[in-house]
This record gives structure tokens, sequence and C-alpha cells, in this order.
């Protein structure tokens, strides 16, 4: 049988980088085995609907590259699989359970409901719907229970567990799980305004749509039980799960976004490439068995398997995630960095940017910035005259060579196209300046560095006056001189 998985979101918000893995474990599993992977939304809940969030998902998962091959915005004949758009087959396989005794009937207003929770907490023991105390089909009665259906009286469908019954499952990732039935709830399958909860909607789906894995987040692993009594009532065979581990703060908490940004259009506006994001995501919970951590797409839908994704929450470390896009930032085509980063220097009024110049920057200063955009900071000196003001430990620095006015003198005089042409010619040209100063060349390297960038670090110095050019590191030299 050929593996079929789903994504199946909620429209409620944003992606989250924890689903953004989610559906990336899903996708890969799928391509690896030559599988599909399709999109459901799961919309049941409309009190928890938000306007956009799904048109916003999935352009955050094309963003990642995470693409489907049946669902919503696939169009033609696979999908829609939004489960709004199916309330009527929902409504129809609940009934089925009621016909077969796995479901049944239950009438309690919420104020009933809302006295069961307190017994219960008064009594130290853990909320559970109590089906031998409260009015339902089973302690009214078959008359009575047809009575009030036929008065129309507000009800809800709830799912009949096996009380006496372990229910077992083996996930993929944690091993056996086994829940004895006392331990679980009498779920609502159909709310009393027929509409179905996440639970019947998702088995009924997952059945329908053949899916043979179910590969989703670890917090729904306390539904599983629920599902596997589900699949047991319809007599249908279960798909296999593997719940995959949390992903936590360095502070081990769950992360959340009152941690900061945690969305994955919150990463993509940061500056994070996808590829990078995605290469990141995958290594969070899963262990690629080998000493390698850089993987494109394809290398991970080549290696991936659920075998080695951990049990354990996976730390999100920002810091690797930085350093990783760093990485791919000095590997992509600096031509494609370039083609975006103009636009940008533009806008912010840069005068001396053409793309091939923007491209020659790059290449020399992209090894010290994680983030392409942290470049029209870092090399500001290349693209205007606006120099950022000098620090104090700056000004220390030029203060430690007295004759340094000298020193730049040599330079501003010697400064050519060919002094420019190599570091030999350069290297000529600093110790004519050393000697007319009195001092090492070494020592002048810094403050020279300063009067040009007013920085005290960046790439290399003899391609950062190559690239400023004869003419503008002139008229710094002479704004020092001035001064
Ligand atoms: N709709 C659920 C969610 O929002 C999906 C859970 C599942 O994959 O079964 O995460």
């Amino acid at each position: 049988m050929s593996v079929r998985v789903r994504f199946a979101p909620s429209p409620t918000g944003f992606l989250h980088i924890g689903s953004l893995r989610t559906a990336l474990y899903n996708y890969l599993f799928a391509k690896h085995h030559g599988g599909t992977c399709i999109l459901r939304i799961e919309d049941t809940d409309r009190t928890r609907f938000v306007e956009g969030a799904i048109e916003e998902q999935i352009s955050s998962l094309a963003w990642a590259g995470v693409t489907f091959d049946e669902g919503p915005h696939v169009g033609g004949n696979h999908g829609p699989y939004t489960q709004s758009e199916r309330f009527d087959l929902y409504r129809e396989y609940g009934m089925k359970l009621v016909g077969n005794g796995t479901a049944y009937y239950a009438f309690d207003t919420s104020e009933e409901l809302d006295a069961m929770r307190l017994r219960q907490q008064n009594a130290g023991i853990a909320p559970k719907y109590d089906r031998s105390s409260m009015r339902n089909q089973y302690t009214l009665g078959e008359l009575e229970t047809a009575r009030l259906l036929e008065e129309g009286a507000m009800h809800v469908i709830r799912l009949k567990v096996p009380l006496q019954q372990d229910i077992r499952f083996n996930d993929l990732i944690r091993g056996e799980v086994v829940v004895n039935g006392r331990e679980i709830d009498d779920q609502i399958l159909l709310k009393s305004d027929g509409f179905p909860t996440y639970h019947l909607a998702n088995v009924v789906d997952d059945h329908l749509m053949e899916i043979t894995h179910v590969i989703r987040a670890e917090e729904w692993l306390p539904s599983t039980p629920k599902h596997i009594i589900l699949y047991q009532a319809f007599g249908w065979e279960p798909p296999k799960f593997a719940h995959v581990p949390l992903l936590l703060n360095p502070d081990r908490s769950k992360m959340s976004k009152r941690h900061g940004d945690v969305m994955v259009r919150d990463f993509a506006a940061k500056g994070f490439f996808p590829e990078a994001l995605v290469n990141f995501v995958a290594l969070c919970g899963w262990n690629p068995g080998t000493d390698n951590e850089f993987f494109s797409m394809q290398e991970l839908i080549d290696s991936f398997g659920l075998d080695r994704v951990n049990k354990a929450g996976a730390v999100f470390d920002y810091q690797k995630l930085n350093w990783m896009n760093g990485e791919y930032l000095k590997k992509r085509n600096v031509h494609d960095l370039a083609r975006e980063l103009h636009p940008k220097l533009l806008e912010r009024g840069y005068p001396y940017v053409s793309e091939s110049y923007v491209a020659d920057v790059i290449e020399l200063v992209r090894e010290r910035v994680a983030f392409l955009a942290d470049i029209s900071e870092f090399a500001d000196y290349l693209f205007g005259d606006t120099l950022a003001p000098l620090t104090p430990e700056a000004q220390e620095v030029l203060a430690k060579v007295p004759t340094l006015k000298t020193a730049i003198e040599t330079f501003k005089t010697g400064l050519s196209l060919e002094t420019l042409a190599s570091q030999d010619a350069f290297k000529g040209l600093a110790q004519s300046a050393a000697d007319a100063a009195g001092v090492k060349q070494g020592a002048l390297m810094k403050p020279l560095r300063l009067v040009l960038t007013h920085r005290e670090v960046g790439a290399d110095l003899f391609r950062t006056l190559q690239l400023i050019g004869v003419e503008r590191c002139v008229q710094r030299f002479d704004a020092f001189l001035a001064g």
C-alpha cells in the first residue's frame, strides 16, 4: 500500500514554527516513500476561526518549499478537503455509531455539566463525563430518550468508551502506548448544533482519505486512544501513528508566542532563508545519523525516516539557527543575493549602488554577518558617505598614533589606481606612510580602517579600499585631516 499522509492544520492563526516542522516531516516521509502528502483544513471549531489564517498558512508552507499533492489550493480533482464543507458526512458517520451502540445521546445542560465537574473537583477526582449519573440514553431509558428527541430537546452524541478495556497502540516514535478505558472521557462526537468535534471529523477523514500514517505533534497523543476507540467502533483498521516531540525554548519551556516570535512569517521577515529554516527545523528532533548538518530539501527527502525522530522534546537553539543562516548566506549565489538586496539599498537612499557593485560588497562581507539585510548596516560605508559617528573607543585608537595625520597625508597623496591594483603595491604605500609617521606598518591598519569606515571591524582592508575607490578614500582622508 502506498504511503498517504496528511497535514491537518486548523485555521486558528498563522503558521507556527512547530507546525512547519510537522508539515515538513509529513512531506519528507511521503516523498521519501514515493507517497502522497495531502492538506486538510480542520475548521470544525468555528469559534476559533481566524479570517485569512488558511491562506497565510499555505503561503508560509509554500515559502518553505512544503507543497501538497492534494488539498484546497491544489484545485483540480483533488480536495478541497475542508472539513466545514463535509459536515453532513460526519453527522452521518456519527449516527452510525449511535446505531451500532458505540455512541449515545446525552441531554445534559451546561449547568448540569458544571455541577458534575464541581462535584468531581470537591471529591478530588479527575473531571470526566459520568455516564451513570447524568441524563443520557442509558440513565433515561429508550422511551424517554425517544420522547426527548421527538420534542427536539438539545442533545449531543458521545462516544461510549469501553471502560473495562485497555486501549493500546504502537506509536512509531514512542513505542507501545496503553491507556485504560476508565481514564478516557466519553468524548462528544457531535455537538448540540450538529457540528462534529475534531475527534470524529479527524478519524472519519483519515479513514476516508486512506491515510496510512498520522504524523502529528505530541500534544495530540492524549487524543489518540479516543481515536483508536473510534476506529474500533467503526470497524476500521487504524493508521499508524507517530507523535513528534515538542519544540522547546532554551529554558525547556514550550515554545509559544509569549517567548517571542514563533510564527514562520516572523522568521521570514527577519531574513532567514527558507532553506536554512527548513534545514534547521528538520534537525530539531530528527537525527540524520551522520555528522553532516547541511541538507537540501532533496537530501532531507533522501535521508528522512521516523525511526530517527527522538522522543524527547527538541530545544530550539536560536543561535544555531542564526549561524546556519549565515552558512547559507555564504553559499548562496552572489548575484541572486545582490538582486534581492539592491532594491532595499536604493530604498534606503544609498547613492553608489549598482547591482554588480552590491554583488562585490556581498562577496566581501558576507562571512561576517548572519543575514543578508545586515549587510546594509554592516557595510554602510561602502554604500554612502555618511559615516557612523566615531565612538569614544575609536577616538582613543586614533589618538594612540600621534603622527597619524602625517601617515594619512602619505596615503592621500600616494593613493591611486596603481597603488590599489595589487596587495603588493598597497603594502609599498603603507610602508611609506609608516616610515613617514615613524611607526610600524601594523600600527596603522586599524586607524586607517577607522578613518575610512568609522568602524573598528570589517572585512579585508585592502579589498575594502578598492571598493570605496580612490576618489572617495581621498575625500575621507581630507575630512579626517580637516578634523
Ligand atoms: N487540526 C489539528 C491541529 O490543528 C490536527 C491534529 C492532527 O494532525 O490530527 O493541529
